[in-house]
C-alpha cells in the first residue's frame, strides 16, 4: 500500500509568529478530525523550523525544508546544509521545485547533487518535476518528464528511491489558478510510474508515492485525489490557510 501524503510548501510566507499561529490552528482542527491514512508534511521557511518543531504535538504532521545546499558544508555564504535542516527538525526536503529551477537557475546536475546530499544525511526528498506551458503546447511533456527523472536521479538505485517522493507539478499550474484536469494529471502520473520502472526496475514505479502539485484547492482536491495514480498533493497557496489545507487533507482521507 502506498502512503498518502499531503504536503504544504509555504514558500517565502510567514514570520515565526505567523507560522506558529497557522500550526496551532491546524493542530486544533486536526485534533477534532485526526487523519487515519494521510501523512501531512509542512515545509515552512528555514527560519521557522525549530520553533515549529517545538510546537508540533500532532504526530501526524512532519516537518520539511524547502531547499538545501548541494554541498555538505563550507564557504557558501547564505546557504543552508542538509545537516542543518535536519538538526532544526526537518525530516524531508523539497528539491527541484520549478521556482528554484527558474529563479535560481538550478539544473539537473545541481538537483542531482542536492538529492544525493539529502539522502546521505538521511533526509527524505520531495522531488519536483514538470513541464512548462510552452513544453506542453509543443507536446514535449513526456520527454521533459523522462529527462528530469533520468538526470535528476542519475546514479541512484531503487533502494534510494524508497526515500524519495515524486511531485508532478506542471509549471503552468503552479500559483496560476490553472489546474491540470484529473485526466491530464492521471495520464502523467501513470507515465511517471512506467518510466521509473523502466529506469530503476524492481517494480519501483508502482511502489513510489507520487504527488500532484499545481493550484490544488479544496474545490478541486477531491477529483484530483480520486485518480488511481495520485497519492496526494503538494500544496502551495492553499496550505497558508488552515481551513483550506484541512479540507485538502480531508479529501485525501476520503479518497480510495
Ligand atoms: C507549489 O509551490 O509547489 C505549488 C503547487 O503551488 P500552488 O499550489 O500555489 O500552485
Amino acid at each position: 500500500m502506498r502512503q498518502k501524503v499531503i504536503a504544504g510548501n509555504w514558500k517565502m510566507h510567514k514570520t515565526i509568529s505567523e507560522g506558529l499561529k497557522l500550526v496551532e490552528q491546524l493542530q486544533t482542527k486536526l485534533a477534532k478530525n485526526p487523519p487515519t491514512q494521510t501523512r501531512i508534511i509542512i515545509c515552512p521557511p528555514f527560519t521557522s523550523l525549530t520553533a515549529i518543531r517545538d510546537a508540533l504535538q500532532d504526530r501526524n504532521i512532519e516537518l520539511g525544508a524547502q531547499n538545501i545546499a548541494w554541498e555538505e558544508e563550507g564557504a557558501y555564504t547564505g546557504e543552508i546544509s542538509a545537516k542543518m535542516v535536519k538538526s532544526a527538525g526537518a525530516r524531508y526536503t523539497i528539491i527541484g521545485h520549478s521556482e528554484r529551477r527558474t529563479y535560481f537557475k538550478e539544473d539537473a546536475s545541481t538537483i542531482n547533487k542536492k538529492i544525493k546530499v539529502a539522502l546521505k544525511n538521511k533526509l527524505k526528498v520531495i522531488h519536483c518535476i514538470g513541464e512548462s506551458l510552452e513544453e506542453r503546447e509543443q507536446n514535449l511533456t513526456k520527454e521533459i518528464i523522462v529527462n528530469q527523472l533520468e538526470w535528476d536521479l542519475k546514479d541512484l538505485d531503487s533502494a534510494d528511491l524508497k526515500n524519495i517522493i515524486i511531485a508532478y507539478e506542471p509549471v503552468w499550474a503552479i500559483g496560476t489558478g490553472k489546474t491540470a484536469t484529473p485526466e491530464q494529471a492521471q495520464e502523467v502520473h501513470q507515465f511517471i510510474r512506467e518510466i521509473l520502472d523502466a529506469i530503476f526496475k524492481d517494480g519501483i514505479g508502482k511502489k513510489m508515492t507520487v504527488l500532484y502539485g499545481g493550484s490544488v484547492k479544496p474545490i478541486n482536491a477531491k477529483d484530483l485525489l480520486a485518480q488511481p495514480d495520485l497519492d496526494g498533493a503538494l500544496v502551495g497557496g492553499a496550505c497558508l490557510k488552515a481551513n483550506d489545507f484541512l479540507q485538502i487533507i480531508q479529501a485525501s482521507e476520503k479518497s480510495e
